[in-house]
């Protein structure tokens, strides 16, 4: 699973529904998902290692 802060609940650690990896122009990876309480957007950096781990366990891959 993917955790991130949500900026509307102020909260660290939600977990991410419907994850999905992103890699950016830098070479980074990066979780996009949303809030399971409220729905907004959320996004977080990930390390190599997270970013294949979060597929692993059914993240959804795009790129
Ligand atoms: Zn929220």
């Amino acid at each position: 699973m993917v955790q991130a802060y949500c900026v509307k609940c102020k909260k660290k650690g939600q977990e991410m529904k419907d994850p999905e990896i992103t890699k950016t122009s830098r070479g980074g990876f990066m979780a996009k998902g949303a809030c399971p309480d409220c729905g907004t957007k959320m996004c977080a950096m990930m390390s190599k290692d997270n970013a294949e781990k979060a597929m692993k366990d059914g993240a959804k891959k795009s790129f």
